[in-house]
């Protein structure tokens, strides 16, 4: 069989690599530039590659294409391969062929890397032998050629779904479904909702898919398909199928057994983590983790960096690194998670933001604004009226000094800026990472 790997990186070389120990011809052809410490990789292995072009001939007489998620079905490679009749598959599809460990498939418009890391976090405490897979971590299938683990946990792109077939996850969780890549998918948001319903494919009456009670799309879909596996539904508040929900703050769980815990004891904080919450318990206890241990790990997970990270305090004052925040909707949700008077770190490139959607949050949270851009004036234009006391920077140094002057005892200190990052910063980790240093020389 000759296996051709288009795009090499995580993903595209672990399938080369797990390829070639099952006995293919393996090729990778990637379109820029590879990695050097990919390109290592590959020779290492003795696999053979190129960067900067496609090899036509060489490509179209594949048996079969492990396309990386990056690659649109538009570029013309992938158009001619598709022509040529040659299947199409993704690196998870590939290495699904190649293990018998359980798998926990997480995807969503909103939440997956949290709540993906969340489960992870719970399994690990619980002494399972597990695997961090998909978009983040290391590739499945390397990690499938070095036959580590019985568990996997994966997280799943609607890229990554839409070219998986024959796969299925034991336990298959749907955060929600909100307009996202449309670009990929003909600007049509039921193409794209059809692609992120790929998770429950082909699951069995033994398998689990956790979905969001409440979501705008996910309970209509779910009729088209008569997926013979346990409906587990969580929701924000008692409903009547839900298995999982909030009431007077307490955390419920009926099935796949009864558990409860105290809303105030959850590590991760706001409505949207509550769910992403609920959405690691059902999913850890179905696979058969204890409750007291999934209560320990839901307790004491540290979270994801720059999402709602703490920081450290300082002088009273809670710092909070969310600089994951690139759009007024992320912000929204860090400012509702909000418990104390907020001193709010707002501003970026923007991406033809509308602020309307936090302006009555600002105004019944927020003690001071701290702007942060290489242009304020559309933050001027829009929140100066407000009456809060505002600061202009154009440096994170200035800008931490700035919330230091403005936060009284038992505030905190949000980075949660709207926008992105790349008038001042390399990318949101660095702005995240220049946040957290400049705090802890306050400190
Ligand atoms: P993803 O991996 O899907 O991009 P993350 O876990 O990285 O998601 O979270 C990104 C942002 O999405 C968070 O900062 C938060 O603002 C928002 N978010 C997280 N979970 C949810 C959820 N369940 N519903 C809606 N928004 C969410």
């Amino acid at each position: 069989m000759r296996l051709v790997v288009l795009g090499a990186a995580e993903s595209g070389v672990g399938a080369a690599v797990l390829a070639q120990k099952k006995g293919y011809d393996v090729f990778v052809s990637d379109m820029g530039t590879i990695k050097d410490s990919y390109k290592k990789l590959l020779d290492s292995y003795g696999l053979p590659w190129e960067e900067g072009h496609h090899t036509e001939a060489l490509i179209l007489n594949a048996d079969e294409v492990v396309k990386s998620p990056g690659i649109p079905d538009t570029a013309p490679m992938v158009q001619q391969v598709k022509a040529a009749g040659i299947p199409v598959i993704s690196e998870i599809e590939f290495a699904g062929r190649y293990t018998n460990a359980k798998t926990i498939c997480i995807t969503g418009s909103n939440g997956k890397t949290t709540t993906t890391s969340l489960i992870y976090h719970i399994l690990q405490k619980a002494g399972y032998n597990v695997g961090l897979a998909g978009n983040i971590g290391k590739s499945f299938a390397l990690q499938v050629a070095e036959g580590k683990h019985d568990w996997y946990v994966i997280e799943l792109s609607s890229f990554q779904l839409d070219n998986m077939y024959d796969f299925r996850a034991d336990i298959a969780v749907l955060l929600n479904i909100t307009p996202d890549h449309l670009d990929r998918y003909d600007f049509k948001m039921q193409n794209y909702v059809n692609s992120k319903m790929r998770i429950l494919q082909n699951q069995r009456p033994e398998d689990s898919f956790i979905y969001w009670a409440q979501d705008e799309w996910i309970p209509n879909e779910l009729h088209k398909y008569n997926s013979p596996a346990r409906m587990l539904e969580f929701s924000d508040m008692p409903k009547a199928e839900a298995v999982a929900y909030e009431e007077n703050n307490l955390l419920k769980i009926s099935q796949p057994l009864s558990f409860e815990m105290d809303v105030d004891e959850l590590s991760l904080p706001g409505l949207h983590n509550l769910r992403n919450s609920m959405a690691g318990a059902l999913a850890t206890l179905s696979a058969g983790v204890a409750p007291e241990v999934v209560r320990e790990g839901l307790s004491d997970f540290p979270g994801v960096e720059h999402r709602l990270e703490k920081v450290c305090d300082v002088d009273g004052v809670h710092y909070i690194n969310d600089s994951k925040a690139t759009n007024v909707d992320a912000c929204y949700w860090a400012l509702a998670a909000m418990r104390t008077p907020t001193v709010l770190i707002i501003g970026g490139k923007d991406k033809g933001n509308d602020y309307k959607e936090i302006a009555e949050l600002v105004k019944t949270k927020c003690r001071a604004l701290v702007y942060l851009g290489a242009d304020n004036k559309k933050l001027h234009d829009f929140f100066d009226g407000f009456g809060l006391p505002v600061e202009d920077t154009h440096s994170m140094a200035d800008c931490v000094k700035a919330c230091a002057r403005l936060a009284q005892k038992g505030d905190t200190v949000l980075l949660s800026p709207c926008c992105a990052s790349f008038d001042l910063f390399r990318n949101m980790e660095d702005r995240g990472e220049q946040f957290k240093a400049r705090v802890r020389e306050l400190a």
